[in-house]
């Protein structure tokens, strides 16, 4: 009778079209379809459920296989798809196909979406929760594929003993879109672990496995079902597509699950008794879907072309091999309590009838027994009983199907729930349960065992090169070593050079002290100069005074003279000739008053044209040595210049130097460091070989001792290199100090340009001055101009004068002789009166001239005055800011020089510390030995040969007096 829940498994044939590299090397294509389930392979036919040709779209594919496993998986039955063929024959085109492309996506993509939306369109009470795991099996080892770090899980049977991965991950899921992303995270995570992952690939199974489980919410009916997506790997023998690098073994291993998967299948066609599922993982795990509680489809892919004839031969055959196996699907159920009550009344039930039938059959043996011969109607009718059973477990199928209505009766249902079979399934179970543990103790040892050997073969490699290191550092170290005597001479010609540095400085610093010396004697020459330019200025303002004086009196003798002159004119124009002839006496008198006036004058300005020429004679001398005061200041500065670009060279040359012997040093402790390290090292791989040889206890008291070495070290490197940082930073004080002086120097340099524009400035007021004086010369010589013409025009008035005495007397005499004729007089008498008055009115014009001129220069004189005066304040101050300036360089001379002082001293006692320290860190490099003395033997190990003697205590080493002896012993 026919098992309602019993199916076989589907076999679907796929066929892909020829590929690239088949149509260009001309292979034929070899299949011919003959209906919807069959294919002829060089005649021979092979039937299939379906067979799909190689235009099949992955659309018309999907609907015609796999749409149905979703309503099957959603219905509470578990469901399996597997896609077997050899490499290349489009198992992964079928399964997953182009993953987020609407047409070319394969099964899983379009399972994934179907679930969803049959779930969204399903009844509102009905609660569900999806998860998915992705894992694939290489080597028969279940590597997780969303966790990659559990890379060897094993199988176990949950309590209705349905194996499953155990420790997969499992990720709830809401939405298409979150499957789709867990089979991009493991597509990932599998390709990046491996190098090439189409051979990886096509060695491998891929499992995609989603379970299912609802809930109706008012019934409280709950369902479970898991459907497994199996892309196997390439069933080809591993021969043909080249296991190169694989030895014998690893190439087993890889066909060996799916070898398991054939003689399952095999085992399964034949109706053999025992199926070996636990021959590996794989088969294990789907179990169920091989002849078990599943709905299960597989699809054969197989290659068109006649290079591949055989493959697929073989894989057409595998596939109808599996197309003979039964399945029995039942309904996954976790029935409610009242069906569990119901379900053990029924049990109950046939459990009486079957104790009535063994009953009977009892009664009946015991009739046989006893000799009795039972009639024929009496005896127990087997037919009888079994369908008394199966009337029994109809009604009882019938009840789990009320049970579900929503479900649409199932042809059988797992019912799920606590309990098991009879004690021999018991003890079965937990014989399975033990072989479980021993496969995952099996599982754990091995893992165990690897890492053991990969452990010793690293420590294997780890001697060797530490063995081949040690070699290399002993070379090192040799050549260290000479590096580091090297570098000692190097850093005691750095000191040398220092030193000599230092003694540059002190001459240089010596000869900036004699240079401003002769700034300051320069600056004080200058300082004359400028008191005796002021002289000068009040000579030239007693000369301008005397000139005034000399004019006023000029102009005081002009006006009296012209008064007088103006009364001779009078005298001339109204009184009688006896009054005149009486005045004779008068004007002879003044004229003698008046021409010794003149030559008074004369003499006068004569000596202010001297003196003002000595004048001008001491004032080009005062300009020529004011130019050479500028010349010898100019070199000075120049010179200033030059020795303070010197000093900032030597500053330089000493911080480059500084630099130098700072590299030298950080070199000398890292040679040191590597020393101990090396040291250190020495000892491990003698410890290392020791361990090997002897016991552990030695082994710790070394490692012990050299902790203790080591940190002893360490701790005076740190306090070696805490020193070297203060040093340093004394160092960077220095410098900071040296800079401080260069700004200083800067600011004197600005200092003396701004004297420097200030001598300018006063230059340029001397010259001004000098100007002055020239336009004053230039008034003198327009009054020696004038002078000369009052002198001409005296002599005119003079001679006219003697004319005049002459004509008088003659007239006189006419007038004696004329007594008697006084006739034509008075005509002559006339025409001389109009010479007189045009003389007079000459006269009259040269004065008013004279007038004009004098009132022009008057007004010149308070214009100058002011001028001179401003001239002298402004001197006055620049004098001022001079002494000033002078006083705050004197200062700033002597701030530098104790802030050079300073430095000297801070760089030598600086220069005294760094042999010190020197010496205190050249110590560990020769552990136990004299300073100097080459290192003895450098490969054995020696406890205390690490330990600096600095550190060493009062022991061995000396005390600590002797020691500094002797570092100082060394180095200086
Ligand atoms: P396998 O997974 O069996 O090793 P693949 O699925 O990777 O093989 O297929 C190999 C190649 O053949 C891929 O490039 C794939 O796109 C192509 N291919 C496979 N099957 C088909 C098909 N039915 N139609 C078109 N191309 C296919
Ligand atoms: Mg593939």
């Amino acid at each position: 009778m026919a098992n309602p829940a019993e199916c076989t498994i589907k076999v679907m044939c796929r066929f892909r079209p020829l590929n690239k590299s088949e149509v260009a090397r001309g292979d034929s294509y070899i299949p011919k379809f003959q209906g919807e389930d069959c294919v002829l392979i060089t005649g021979k036919p092979y039937y299939f459920d379906r067979v799909f040709q190689s235009n099949t779209t992955q659309e018309q594919f999907y609907n015609a296989v796999a749409q149905q496993i979703v309503k099957d998986v959603l219905d509470g039955y578990n469901g399996t798809i597997f896609a077997y063929g050899q490499t290349a024959s489009g198992k992964t085109h079928t399964m997953e196909g182009v993953l987020h492309d609407t047409d070319m996506m394969g099964v899983i993509p379009r399972i994934v979406q179907d679930i969803f939306n049959y779930i969204y369109s399903m009844d509102e009470n009905l609660e569900f929760h999806i998860k998915v795991s992705y894992f694939e099996i290489y080597l028969d080892k279940i590597r997780d594929l969303m966790d990659v770090s559990k890379t060897n899980l094993s199988v176990h049977e949950d309590k209705n003993r349905v194996p499953y991965v155990k420790g997969a991950s499992e990720r709830f899921v809401c939405s298409p879109e979150e499957v789709m992303d867990a089979i991009d995270e493991g597509k990932n995570s599998r390709s990046v672990a491996v190098t090439n992952m189409n051979e990886h690939s096509s060695r491998s199974h891929s499992i995609f496995q989603i379970n299912i489980k609802q809930e109706n919410a008012q019934t409280g009916q709950k369902l479970t079902s898991k459907l497994y997506l199996v892309d196997l790997a390439g069933s080809e023998k591993i021969g043909k597509t080249g296991a190169e690098g694989t030895v014998l073994d690893e190439a087993k291993m890889i066909n060996k699950s799916l070898s398991a998967l054939g003689i399952v299948i095999s085992a399964l066609a034949e109706g053999s008794n025992y199926i070996p599922y636990r021959d590996s993982k794989m088969t294990r795990i789907l179990q169920d879907s091989l002849g078990g509680n599943c709905r299960t489809t597989m699809v054969i892919c197989c290659s068109p072309s006649a290079y591949n004839e055989s493959e697929t031969k073989s894989t057409l055959l595998f596939g109808q091999r599996a197309k003979t196996i039964k399945n029995s699907v039942t309904l996954n159920v976790e029935l409610t309590a009242e069906q569990w009550k119901k379900k053990w009344e029924k049990e109950k039930e046939k459990n009486k009838t079957l104790k009535n039938t063994v009953d009977t059959l009892e009664s009946e043996l015991q009739r046989w027994r006893t000799g009795e011969s039972v009639p024929e109607e009496e005896q127990f009718d087997k037919e009888k009983a079994k369908e008394e059973v199966q009337a029994v477990e109809n009604v009882l199928n019938h009840d789990k199907m009320a049970a579900t209505p929503a479900l649409g009766g199932p042809p059988g249902v797992q019912l799920q729930g606590p309990g098991g079979g009879g004690t021999s399934g018991a003890e079965l179970s937990k014989l399975y349960k033990e072989m479980d543990d021993k496969d995952d103790e099996i599982d754990q040892q091995s893992r165990l065992l690897e890492k053991l050997n990969q452990q010793m073969q690293d420590q294997e490699e780890l001697l060797a090169s530490s063995h081949r290191d040690h070699d290399k550092l002993q070379t090192e170290l040799n050549r260290l070593l000479s590096e580091n005597e090297a570098s000692k001479e190097e850093v005691k010609e750095v000191l040398q050079a220092l030193e000599e540095l230092a003694v540059n400085y002190d001459q240089k610093s010596q000869e900036v002290e004699d240079k401003a010396q002769e700034f300051e004697a320069l600056s004080e020459e200058l300082n004359q100069k400028s008191s005796s330019l002021a002289s000068i200025d009040t000579e030239l303002q007693k000369l301008k005074e005397m000139t005034n004086h000399q004019k006023k009196r000029v102009t005081e003798m002009m006006s009296s003279l012209l008064k007088d002159l103006a009364e001779i004119g009078s005298a001339m124009g109204t009184k009688e000739i006896k009054v005149q002839q009486e005045s004779t006496g008068v004007i002879d008198e003044e004229f003698t008053v008046a021409r010794l006036y003149i030559s008074k004058m004369k003499s006068e300005v004569k000596s202010t044209v001297r003196r003002s020429r000595q004048l001008e004679g001491a004032q080009a001398e005062s300009d020529q040595r004011l130019a050479e005061t500028e010349k010898e200041l100019a070199a000075c500065q120049l010179l200033t210049s030059q020795y303070e670009a010197k000093i900032r060279s030597l500053t330089e040359s000493v911080q480059i130097l500084e630099q130098k012997k700072r590299q030298l040093e950080e070199s000398v402790d890292a040679l040191n460091e590597e020393l101990v390290k090396i040291s250190a090292q020495e000892k491990v791989h003698a410890m290392e070989k020791e361990k090997m040889q002897s016991a552990n206890e030695v082994k710790d008291a070394v490692q012990k001792q050299i902790m203790s070495h080591r940190e002893a070290h360490q701790k005076q490197i740190s306090s070696l290199r805490d020193e070297l940082d203060s040093k340093e930073k004394q160092i960077t004080e220095l410098q900071d100090l040296n800079q401080k002086i260069s700004l200083e120097q800067e600011r004197l340099r600005a200092e003396h340009e701004k004297l420097k524009a200030a001598d300018q400035e006063r230059n340029r007021k001397l010259q001004e001055l000098t100007g002055i004086q020239d336009r004053r010369e230039q008034a003198k010589q327009d009054l020696k101009g004038l002078e000369e013409t009052v002198a001409r025009e005296l002599q005119t008035l003079h001679n006219l004068r003697r004319l005049f005495v002459q004509d008088l007397n003659t007239r006189v005499k006419r007038n004696v002789d004329a007594d008697c004729d006084d006739t034509g007089g008075s005509a002559m008498q006339k025409q001389k009166i109009a010479f007189l008055e045009s003389n007079l009115e000459q006269l009259t014009r040269v004065h008013k001239q004279l007038v004009r001129d004098n009132a022009d220069l008057r007004s010149e004189i308070p214009k100058m005055e002011k001028r001179l005066r401003a001239t002298v304040e402004r001197v006055k101050a620049l004098e001022l800011a001079l002494k000033e300036a002078r006083e705050v360089a004197g200062r700033d001379r002597k701030r530098y020089q104790q802030e050079v002082d300073r430095i000297k001293e801070a760089v030598r006692s600086k220069n005294m510390s760094r042999w010190r320290t020197a010496a205190q860190i050249a110590k560990p490099i020769r552990p136990g030995q004299q300073p100097g003395a080459p290192p003895a033997n450098p490969g054995v190990v020696r406890p205390n040969s690490v330990q600096p003697a600095g550190l060493r205590g009062g022991g061995a080493g000396g005390t600590p007096a002797q020691q500094d002896k002797s570092s100082y012993s060394y180095d200086c």
